[in-house]
Formats: structure tokens, sequence, C-alpha cells
């Protein structure tokens, strides 16, 4: 509720603070069990500081965040260690926080060990377990990161989450650094995963075709700010954000009669140390009229648990 995120910018031998970049700036969103929130915008939105911020692997500037009702910046250093195994999170990358060095059981166990949640001799058939769940097996137990290919990797960093039994996932581009057909197996891993275990995503991508297929809800941030949220059908066939719209423009539609417009947006997403003044997309909005840079929108009800910031709307 109400989710900020301010970086100190530091200048000079004093390091004096001149301006803060403001990553996130007043953003709320729910998840309910079982459901997936797919956050969307361009690198720099803030999406991912959403994210962290979550899960307190950076601390908030201001507002609140609950999980199963408890605010989790009112917990002590040991109610937090025992809430940590319900809330994982699962990078783009997995293999960058794989130990080149440890066998991939092992390195899925050592969670399950560190946290205490099993005893040790369990641990192996937990391990094999959720490897399996993941698409992989015994054969893999034993090896080493390197052995395995991009989306193996991505299996194994779910396998990793998922064996301390979470009730939510945050996943940060975890498809991004992979060829289109292993995407797909792997949203399909993560739908399956939901299916059979009543998890909660929240699930970070600049590419709106892929969470099409997995989120029921969908915000939309840009540079720090949210700018539409919907649920999945209610943004893809009525988007009202010129950004949604734009961003909804360059996905692919298989029907050819329901083609849309392309909307191509001028320049780059501005510098979120300096944002517009006003509406922050007015620079890029093909749309913008005077007071859209003289006036911040409010996020407002647009009716059908559709809400959007936007003057036009
Ligand atoms: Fe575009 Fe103005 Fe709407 Fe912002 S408020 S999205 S600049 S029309
Ligand atoms: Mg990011």
């Amino acid at each position: 509720n109400h989710l900020k995120k301010y970086f100190p910018i530091h200048k000079g031998l004093l390091n004096r603070t001149i301006g803060h970049v403001k990553a996130v700036d007043d953003i709320s969103i729910s998840i309910q069990k079982g459901e997936t929130f797919g956050l969307v915008g361009e690198s720099g939105s803030g999406k991912s500081t959403v994210g962290k911020t979550i899960v307190r692997l950076t601390e908030k500037t201001e507002g609140e965040i609950k999980f199963k009702g408890v605010d989790l910046y009112t917990l002590s250093p040991q109610e937090l260690r025992k809430i940590r195994p319900s809330m994982q999170l699962i990078f783009q990358d997995p293999y960058s926080s794989l130990n080149p060095r440890v066998r991939v059981g092992d390195a899925i166990g050592e969670a399950l060990l560190d946290h205490g949640l099993v005893p040790k001799e369990e641990i192996r058939d937990r391990v094999l377990d959720v490897l399996q769940s993941c698409g992989l097996s015994s054969y893999h137990i034993d090896r080493f990161p390197h052995e395995f290919s991009g989306g193996q990797r991505q299996r194994i960093g779910i396998a990793r989450a998922l064996v301390l039994n979470p009730d939510l996932i945050i996943a940060d581009e975890p498809v991004s650094a992979l060829d289109v057909s292993i995407q797909a197996q792997i949203i399909n891993l993560f739908r399956k995963l939901q299916e059979t275990r009543e998890l909660a995503y929240l699930f970070i991508s600049h590419d709106l075709s892929v969470v099409e297929h997995l989120c029921s809800r969908i915000g939309v941030m840009y540079l720090g700010s949210m700018m539409e949220t919907a649920s999945r059908d209610e943004l893809f066939k009525n988007p009202l954000h010129p950004y949604t719209k734009a961003l909804l423009s360059a996905v692919p539609i298989p029907i050819p009669k329901l083609k849309r417009e392309r909307i191509v947006l001028k320049g780059d997403i501005p510098n979120p140390a300096d944002p517009p003044s006003g509406c922050k997309f007015h620079t890029r909005c093909p749309f913008a009229v005077a007071r859209c840079k003289e006036e911040v929108p409010v996020f407002r009800d647009a009716g059908a648990g559709h809400f959007v910031a936007c003057h036009l709307v």
C-alpha cells in the first residue's frame, strides 16, 4: 500500500545528497492466494525494485507491505527469518546465483538445511521430488551448473525456490534470457506448479506477450508510477492508458481482423532522477495535451476493476 522507494543521489567528496531517484513512487497492488499478478514496464520503470522491497532485499522508503495480513516491516529479524521461506525470488539469470563448484542437488538442499525445515536424511528425497516436479530427474541431482542449458538452469532456479514450499513467488524476468520456444516451456511449468500448489506469483516482465499467458491481473508501470491496472482480459481488450496501448500495439496478435494500430513511442524512457512534470509520460505520449505537462493525473477507478492514471480517460 502506497509503496515508495527512493534512492539518494550523492555528489562530491562529502557525498552530499543532492536529490533522489524515485524508483517506486506510491504503488499499491494486492495479490490473492493462487493468483498471478503481472507487473509490466520498460527497464527502469521500477518493477524489480517493487519485487525486492517486498522480500526486503532492499528496504522501502515509505508505505506498507503486508503478507497474509502481517506488516513485514514490523517483524523482528527472527520473525522475518521464519516467514522468509514462504516468499521466494526467482531471477532472470539463475546461473549467476549458482556456485559453479556446488552440485545442483546440494545447492537446492542447502536452503532446506539453512532453514532447518527437514531432517537431514530426508533432504535428498525432497530435492529429488522438487526436481521432478520441475521437469528434471535423479540424473541431474549430482551434476554441476555448467552442465545445464539455459532452460534447465531456470528449472533449477524454480526448484530451489519451490523446495521451501513458498506461498508467494516473485519472478523477475524469469524467461527473458531464454529462446522463445524454451520460454513457452518455462511459462507452462509456472502454470502447472501454480495449479498443483496454489502458489501466488508476482510476475515481472518487460514483455506483455509473456505475462498474457500466465497472469490474471496486470499492472503497467512507468518511471516508478502505476499507469494502469486491470484484469488480463480487460487490459488486452480495452486498454485505456496511452502507454499500455503503445506496449500492446507491439504485441503480435494471431487474429488479423483484430489488427491494432502500431503506436511507436518517441525516444527512450526519461532519466528517473529527473522525471518529467505532470504526467510522467507526457514527453512520449502521442495524445498529450497542455494540461498533461502541468498536472499529475489521479489514479482512478474506471469501472470493472480497471484503474488508470490519464487525464483523457
Ligand atoms: Fe498522455 Fe496526458 Fe494521458 Fe499522460 S495524462 S498519458 S500525457 S494523455
Ligand atoms: Mg528489472
